[in-house]
């Protein structure tokens, strides 16, 4: 058995796993076995050098990450009684606050509460006690506690945090942090930020606990140390310092952590906290061809810091990376799709060889729409998926309440207009109910003084609802409607206020999503069914009944969640400008680098093939631009990949141009606008021409609606 263990690793493999009698670092690229070492390791420990499995300890970042590790021990090990303690560092904490819960006075099955909880704790703090502060009062809860993470992780608390603050918003917010704690305690509860911070103050604060701990492990492992921050390392120092037990493997090329702390200089100066450490560097690459090496190697040479390092493979060239330019998202989602059949079918791959990568959650929506229109099995990891998001839920609520009117949607959108609680919904269905009417009728036949009797807040459902539904005939469109519909009712501005990015994001993508179905329906294709029901019929039968426990699927998910995997076939998607990089971290140098070595994580995913896709010259709500290739498909050397000319359009160029010519009259629309116009929509407001394109225009509207695609017939338009 462990003749076998060690003849599967090279020499300076196996001499990083016999090391184990002084701390350990070794920094490596991709796919040179790091986690392997570890996970070997681990098995040469118990095996040949007869450690209790409980004595080990393994720590790295994600869950995904972890279980892999698990199930990889267990296949060196099968018939092992105790497992060897492999989980993340939060999971870690977690473990030894419950097992020391009463040096933290909190009970055995406290509970850790998440970002929702947080804000209304917050907010229910600002209610009670600082309703006078209007600074406060502006939708502040994420800013606070934001701050109140850091000063939790300088370790102050509230009272030290005072001494620091000077205006009286900053001192308001130091006694929020006060009042924020004294709930927590109330509630046996402790935020995420706290599980790392009580485990630090434990150990620090308690000699004998600490060195009961330090005694549990006889060697404690931590894999993608390159992202571990100052409070995990503190951690591990206090497990392992003069015991000569550690071992740490990371490549500093895949730090994509420093916006949560991330230090690579902690893995860099390895030596100055352990001055007896061994440094072994690994050069061999299993896991990629010759030719996904040579184009991600070459890629992170972009990147000005970092050290260059050796690697070679002795596997074959393989096959060159595809680069695909695709004309629009769904053309970029069939495509994957397509090829995933065509290799299914002609070169044996099964389902479950298949990563998908996005840089951001909302990019999976489309892949979600097209895999299962093909009937291909996936699942997301990390996310949920689009259509069962909270946001996507609510936005097509309104879409129901304008068409099928049911009552289920329309309680939905009331509940999503700020201000409006349960109580309020209640008072409006039980009137509804005691008229003999349906909740539909109430609100939008009825007077609408019956509503603000309810309350003042509510008439806002019934104007918006009707033009709504008005915006729709004119315009034809449901995106419109429905961007109409969200932005009055204050929707969208709830999710601004609070920070939701992401579900912004979300938002973006669905309206998206929506523009397309705007352009391709046709009432013949559906039997005249009206459009917006057709929308969400075909929606809802992307209620995938695809059976969870299927283990053979193509597997969706972001770059960030992919650290430390791999799978023979990786598609590289929406390698977009503001997409990857994001629109927000295109600015500095520093973000530029972090963002390199994410892409450099993606293409380092995969064994066999590689397939890097972006969109090209379609409009989208999510990058408020028209999709142009990032930065970094510049960056690519041409040499290194095939690339694969667009998909044909649909509508070929001749058609185009004599649709074009034949029109006068979109000839003298084109020139009735043009780019630096101020104009007044009757819907979005004022606006200004950024873009004019014969016809087509983008217009940025000082509203919240952003900058949108408008067509220069629309009638709703003047030129100021
Ligand atoms: P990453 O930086 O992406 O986390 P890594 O350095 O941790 O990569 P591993 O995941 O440990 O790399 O290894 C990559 C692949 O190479 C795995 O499939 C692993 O089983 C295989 N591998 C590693 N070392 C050897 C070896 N000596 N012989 C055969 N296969 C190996
Ligand atoms: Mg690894």
């Amino acid at each position: 058995m462990i003749e076998n263990l060690l003849d599967e690793l090279n020499e300076k493999q196996k001499l990083a796993v016999t090391t184990i009698n002084n701390p350990l670092r070794i920094i490596a690229g991709a796919g040179s076995g790091k986690t392997k070492v570890i996970t070997s390791k681990i098995a040469y420990l118990i095996l040949e050098k007869q450690v209790a499995p409980w004595k080990i300890l393994a720590v790295t970042f994600t869950n995904k990450a972890a279980n892999e590790m698990k199930e990889r021990v267990k296949k060196l090990i099968p018939d092992m009684n105790y497992a060897p303690q492999i989980s993340t560092f939060h999971a870690w904490c977690s473990r030894v606050l419950r097992e020391e819960n009463e040096n933290i006075d909190l009970p055995k099955n406290f509970l850790i509460i998440d970002q929702y909880d947080q804000i209304l704790i917050i907010k229910s703090i600002i209610k009670e006690f600082f309703s006078e502060n209007i600074n406060l009062r502006k939708n502040m809860e994420r800013k606070i506690i934001y701050r109140i993470a850091n000063w939790k992780n300088d370790l102050l608390e509230p009272y030290e945090a005072m001494d620091e603050c000077y205006s009286t918003t900053e001192r308001a917010i130091a006694e929020i942090y006060g009042k924020y704690q004294e709930h927590l305690k109330e509630m046996k509860s402790i935020d995420f930020n706290d599980l790392q911070i009580l485990t630090y103050k434990l150990f620090n604060n308690h000699p004998v606990i600490l060195q009961k701990w330090k005694d549990r492990y006889d060697y404690v492992m931590v894999d993608e140390f390159q992202d571990t921050n100052d409070l995990q390392f503190d951690l591990i120092k206090f497990i392992t310092q003069n015991k000569n037990n550690l071992t740490v493997v990371g490549d500093p090329d895949q730090t994509i952590y420093s916006w949560r702390g991330a230090k690579v200089d902690i893995i860099l100066n390895f030596n100055k906290t352990f001055p007896n450490g061994v440094s072994i560097t690994l050069d061999q690459n299993y896991r990629s061809t010759q030719n996904i090496l040579d184009l991600s190697n070459d890629f992170i040479n972009n990147n000005k810091n970092r050290e260059a390092k050796e690697i070679f493979t002795k596997n074959g060239n393989g096959e060159l990376p595809v680069l695909k330019e695709c004309t629009s998202k769904q053309n970029e989602a069939e495509f994957v799709a397509q090829k995933i059949k065509q290799l299914i079918k002609d070169e044996g791959y099964n389902f479950q060889d298949f990563y998908i990568l996005y840089r951001m959650n909302a990019w999976s929506q489309e892949f979600e729409k097209e895999l299962y229109n093909n009937r291909i099995p996936f699942q997301l990891i990390g996310g949920m998926r689009f259509r069962d998001r909270k946001v996507i839920k609510d936005a097509n609520a309104f879409l129901r309440a304008i068409s099928t009117g049911d009552t289920a949607s329309i309680e939905r959108v009331l509940k999503s207009i700020p201000k409006i609680g349960d109580v309020t919904i209640e008072k409006v269905k039980s009137l509804a109910e005691s008229m003999g009417i349906s909740l539909n009728d109430l609100i939008l036949k009825e007077d609408v003084a019956l509503l603000e009797n309810i309350s003042k807040h509510l008439p806002i459902i019934k104007s918006t609802l009707i033009k709504g539904i008005e915006i729709f005939k004119q315009e034809n469109s449901i995106r419109a409607s429905l961007q109409y519909m969200l932005v009055e009712i204050g929707y969208i501005k709830k999710l601004k206020d609070t920070n939701k990015n992401e579900d912004i994001d979300y938002i973006d993508a669905l309206y998206d999503q929506l523009e397309n179905f705007d352009k391709i329906y046709d009432p013949k294709d559906y039997e005249n069914t009206d459009k917006i029901v057709s929308y969400l019929q075909e929606e809802s039968l992307l209620n995938s009944e695809i059976d969870e426990l299927e283990v053979n699927k193509v597997t969706l998910l972001t770059v960030h969640s992919a650290k430390g995997l791999e799978n023979k076939v990786v598609f590289i998607v929406g390698l977009n400008q503001d997409i990857f990089p994001g629109r927000l971290s295109s600015n500095s140098q520093k973000e530029i680098e972090e963002e390199r070595r994410a892409l450099y994580v993606a293409l380092t995913r995969a064994k066999e093939r590689l397939f890097i896709t972006y969109v090209k010259g379609d409009f989208s709500f999510i990058s408020q631009s028209e999709l142009l290739p990032s930065k970094f498909v510049r960056e690519l050397d041409e040499d290194m990949y095939t690339f694969e000319g667009k998909f044909q359009n649909k509508l070929n160029p001749f058609i185009k141009s004599k649709n074009y010519n034949s029109s006068n009259l979109n000839d003298s629309v084109a020139s009735k606008f043009s780019k630096g116009d101020i104009i007044e929509h009757m819907i979005f407001g004022d606006g200004v021409v950024i873009e004019e394109n014969q016809g087509k225009m983008k217009v940025a509207f000082s509203s919240d609606f952003g900058i949108m695609p408008i067509s220069a017939s629309d009638a709703a338009i003047t030129k100021k």
